[in-house]
C-alpha cells in the first residue's frame, strides 16, 4: 500500500481543488440535464415554462430546478471524492523498462510501495523474483503494456538506447488507448542522467495523451547502497493532461496566469479539469515514493539540470576515467587523498561505458567541460614550467593539441 509523507501537503491541496472542480462542474452540468428533462416533460402543457416554443418564467419550476441542481451537485461531488480515494487506496502498479543495474536498484524500493513489473533484453526473471517483482521479456513488450494495469512506466534503459526504446513503446501505448480509452496511457517517467535529450525524445514521440515526468535520481547502487535518505532527486513535471509544465514556460505566463502551449493553445495555470487533477495526483503519488524514502526533492528544468551536471557529474566521470586510464594501483603508503582517488576510479568504472558515453554525447554542455579541463591542465603545467624558469612552456611530446 502506498504511504504518504506527513510532510507532504500536496495531497490536501489536491483534495481541495478536486472538490471545488466537482462542485463547480456539478453545479452546471446537472443543471443542463435536469433542465432538459423538465423542459421535455413540461413541453406539452400550457403551464410549462415553454409556451409556443418560447421559454417563459415560472417561479415554481425555477425553484424546483435549483433544488434539483443542488442535490445533484452534492451527489456528484461526493462520488468524485469517493472515486479519487479509491484510486489512491489502490497501490500503484509500476512498470520498469530496462531491468539492468539501475532498473533493479529502483525496483527494490518500489516493491515496498506497489506492484512492480520489469522488462529488459536479458533474462532477469530470477532477480525479479528475489526482489518481489514480476518479469516479462522485452521481446513481449506488447504483453508488458497490454496485460498489466500499469499506472506508471519508468524507462531505465541506457541513454544511447532511449530513443529506440520509446519508439518501440509507442505503438503499444496507442493500441492500449484505442482499446481502453485515451486516459489509459500510463504516466511515462524517464530516469536518464541527461535530461534535455530525454525530454525532447519523449515530447517528439509519445502521444500527447501520455503524461510525462522527467527525472534524475542523482545517486545509484554504489552511492546509495545504504538507502536513499538524503540523496537528491531532480524532477520536472514535463507534461500533464496535454499541458507542458516546464518551469521555463512560466516566463510566458501573463498576469491572468494564462500561458500558451507549444501548439498555441491557451491554458490557465489553475486549470483543473478532472483529467488534470487525476494526472497531477498520479504524478504526486509517484513522487511521494522518493520523498517517503528520504530523498531531497529538487524540481528543476531539464535545461538547468544539464548545465549543472556537465560541471559536476560529467566532470567526475571524466576524471575517474582519465585517472583510471593511468593504471593507478594501491600502494603500501597510500594517503587518504590517494585512497579517495582510487575510490573515484572504482565508482566511475562500476557504471557502464554506455552510461559515460551517454553523459558525453547527449549533454550539449559536456564538450565545453572537456575543453575547459584541457585548458586548465595546460595552464597549470605552464605555471609549473614557468616557475622552473623554462621559457618554452610546452611539454615535450605535447606540441599538438588533441582538441
Ligand atoms: P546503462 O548501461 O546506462 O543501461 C543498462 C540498461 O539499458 C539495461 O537495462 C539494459 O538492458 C538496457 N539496454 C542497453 N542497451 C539496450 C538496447 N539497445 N535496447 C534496450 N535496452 C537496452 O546502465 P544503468 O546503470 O543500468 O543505467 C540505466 C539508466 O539509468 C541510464 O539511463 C542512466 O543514465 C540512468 N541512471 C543510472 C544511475 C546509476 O547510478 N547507474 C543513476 C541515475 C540514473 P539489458 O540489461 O537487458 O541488456
Amino acid at each position: 500500500m502506498l504511504r504518504y509523507s506527513k510532510k507532504n501537503s500536496r495531497f490536501g491541496a489536491f483534495i481541495f481543488s478536486f472538490v471545488i472542480v466537482a462542485a463547480v462542474s456539478a453545479f452546471f452540468l446537472p443543471a443542463v440535464n435536469s433542465t432538459a428533462t423538465m423542459l421535455s416533460s413540461n413541453t406539452p402543457q400550457s403551464d410549462s415554462i415553454y409556451e409556443g416554443g418560447v421559454p417563459t418564467a415560472n417561479a415554481g419550476d425555477l425553484e424546483k430546478l435549483k433544488q434539483e441542481e443542488a442535490r445533484l451537485a452534492s451527489m456528484l461531488a461526493s462520488i468524485r471524492q469517493q472515486k479519487l480515494s479509491v484510486l489512491r487506496s489502490r497501490p500503484l502498479t509500476i512498470g520498469i523498462i530496462g531491468f539492468g543495474r539501475f532498473g533493479q536498484f529502483i525496483a527494490q524500493s518500489f516493491t515496498k510501495y506497489g506492484n512492480v513489473v520489469g522488462t529488459s533484453r536479458s533474462d532477469y526473471t530470477d532477480i525479479a523474483n528475489e526482489i518481489g517483482a514480476k518479469y516479462v521479456p522485452l521481446s513481449n513488450l506488447e504483453g508488458f503494456v497490454m496485460d498489466h494495469e500499469l499506472d506508471v512506466i519508468v524507462v531505465a534503459v541506457s541513454i544511447v538506447s532511449f530513443e529506440d526504446t520509446i519508439k518501440d513503446l509507442v505503438p503499444h501505448l496507442k493500441k492500449k488507448m484505442q482499446l481502453k480509452g485515451k486516459d489509459a496511457c500510463p504516466l511515462i517517467v524517464d530516469v536518464l542522467s541527461v535530461k534535455e535529450h530525454a525530454r525532447d525524445i519523449m515530447l517528439k514521440h509519445l502521444p500527447e495523451e501520455c503524461d510525462i515526468l522527467s527525472s534524475h535520481p542523482m545517486f545509484g547502487p554504489d552511492s546509495a547502497r545504504n538507502g536513499w535518505q538524503g540523496h537528491t532527486f531532480v524532477y520536472e513535471r514535463t507534461r500533464i493532461d496535454k499541458m507542458l509544465l516546464d518551469p521555463s514556460e512560466m516566463n510566458r505566463v501573463d498576469s491572468d496566469a494564462n500561458f500558451l502551449d507549444t501548439k498555441g493553445v491557451t491554458h490557465n495555470l489553475h486549470e483543473n479539469s478532472e483529467s488534470h487533477i487525476e494526472g497531477m495526483d498520479r504524478v504526486e503519488r509517484f513522487l511521494s515514493i522518493w520523498e517517503e524514502e528520504g530523498c531531497k526533492m529538487i524540481p528543476m528544468s531539464c535545461k538547468e539540470h544539464d548545465e549543472f551536471t556537465a560541471n559536476s557529474q560529467f566532470i567526475t566521470h571524466l576524471m575517474g576515467r582519465i585517472l583510471g586510464a593511468q593504471g593507478l594501483q594501491a600502494t603500501p603508503v597510500d594517503t587518504k587523498g590517494f585512497q579517495n582517488v582510487l575510490r573515484l576510479i572504482e565508482t566511475t568504472h562500476s557504471d557502464s561505458f554506455d552510461l559515460f558515453f551517454g553523459l558525453y554525447k547527449y549533454n550539449r554542455n559536456s564538450m565545453d567541460t572537456i575543453v575547459k579541463l584541457k585548458e586548465s591542465m595546460d595552464q597549470i603545467i605552464a605555471k609549473l614550467l614557468q616557475k622552473e624558469g623554462k621559457s618554452d612552456t610546452t611539454l615535450p611530446g605535447a606540441k599538438q593539441s588533441c582538441l
